[in-house]
């Protein structure tokens, strides 16, 4: 056992497979055999620029954080994992001792270690290692492509509950990437009645329709005016009452602030520009509460139980395309383009 073949960004448009010594369990951990990781937006973001923000690869380092594996080797003091055990990866360690950590609100710890956020390494290899109270046995039912789609369903989950989605509701999904998508099934799944997703592109729309939108919009050469008068139309005549902005874009978060009804919620998921003109005033006059999203916490067992139950079938819903790891750069090509939603790779 020597084979640790491993994604590596060395820099922009530098993907290299190599081999890594394979890591040992310490304490409190697990030895994973890593089988599936699906590629994110920001995966292709680092590889395309080398860098997220202030987030910048200075050393190589290993890409991939949605994933799953089988347990290869138990690390000392580790209860209730066997080998064998098939396990989904949260990938950020937290610090566990902060204020946020303390009071559950982990994903604001300053101190998050996360796979694939420079400098930390990530999952996409054939071995990792990872805190076992991080690792998420799979019920019998779920996947391990199930088991890697639970890092972007969290996000869909933690959005949904910061946007108090509930039964009967109208919600505006803008934007009809992964996320968008995922934000969609997910308050299908928490019983709201109708959900509008738009978006600027009529394959990502239709994929948007096969996964369950009650109507899909196309913003392209639209007015706010005329978003307004097509997005009330499909909900009978209401404004939504809330809406999850996925795309990052000034004039989805502008459509999704002024679109919502007075006293709702906009979740801002997308991350696009870090200044924007937004109609502030509206906002406040109508009590249309704008709130950020980071991430995810204690959103993996959620996630987990609604894809066993089979509330969530995100396999038949989403489009997807596999890869094997000796392939990563043409999965990471294909991840570019958007015709499919989600990309796996099986290391
Ligand atoms: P994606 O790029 O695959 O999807 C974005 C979609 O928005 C695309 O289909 C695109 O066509 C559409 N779009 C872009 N500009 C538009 C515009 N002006 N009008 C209408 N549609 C437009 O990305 P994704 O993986 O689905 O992620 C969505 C966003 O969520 C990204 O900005 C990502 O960085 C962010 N994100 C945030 C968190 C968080 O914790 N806040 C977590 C994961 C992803
Ligand atoms: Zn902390």
């Amino acid at each position: 056992m020597t084979d640790n073949l491993s994604c590596i960004l060395y820099g922009k448009n530098d993907i290299r497979l190599e081999q890594r010594p394979i890591p040992k369990a310490g304490p409190n951990q697990l030895l994973i055999r890593v089988k599936t990781v699906g590629i994110c937006g920001s995966d292709v973001h680092y590889c395309l620029h080398g860098a997220i923000g202030n987030f910048i690869v200075k050393e190589p380092m290993v890409l991939g954080h949605e994933s799953a594996g089988i347990v290869e080797a138990v690390g000392e003091n580790v209860r209730g994992f066997s080998v064998g055990d098939r396990v989904a990866m949260e990938p950020g360690i937290p610090c566990r001792g902060c204020q946020h950590c303390k009071i559950g609100s982990y994903n604001l710890c300053p101190d998050m270690r996360f796979f694939a956020t420079p400098p930390v390494d990530g999952s996409l290899a054939r071995y990792v290692t990872h805190d076992a109270d991080f690792c998420f046995k799979l019920p019998e039912n779920v996947s391990l492509e199930e088991g890697a789609l639970c890092e972007p369903l969290s996000v869909a989950i933690h959005a949904c509950r910061r946007a108090h989605i509930q039964i009967g509701q109208n919600v505006l999904i803008t934007g009809a990437g992964p996320i968008g998508l995922l934000c969609l099934l997910t308050a299908k799944a928490m019983g709201v009645s109708s959900v509008v997703v738009t978006d600027l592109d009529d394959g990502r729309l239709a994929l948007a329709k096969k996964a369950g939108a009650d109507h899909i919009v196309n913003v392209r050469g639209k007015s706010q005016d005329d978003l307004r008068r097509e997005v009330t139309s499909a909900f009978g005549g209401l404004m939504p009452d809330a809406a999850m902005e996925c795309t990052g874009a000034q004039p989805c978060v502008e459509t999704a602030i002024t679109l919502t009804k007075s006293g709702g919620i906009v979740v801002l998921i997308g991350l696009g520009a870090s200044r924007i003109e937004i109609p502030i005033i509206e906002a406040s006059t109508r009590e249309v509460d704008i709130r950020g999203i980071f991430r995810y916490a204690n959103c993996y067992p959620t996630a987990l139980q609604m894809i066993a139950s089979g509330k969530l079938n995100l396999l038949r819903d989403l489009t997807t395309a596999d890869y094997q790891l000796e392939d990563a750069v043409k999965a990471f090509e294909r991840a570019q383009k958007a015709d499919v939603i989600k990309v796996f790779i099986h290391c």
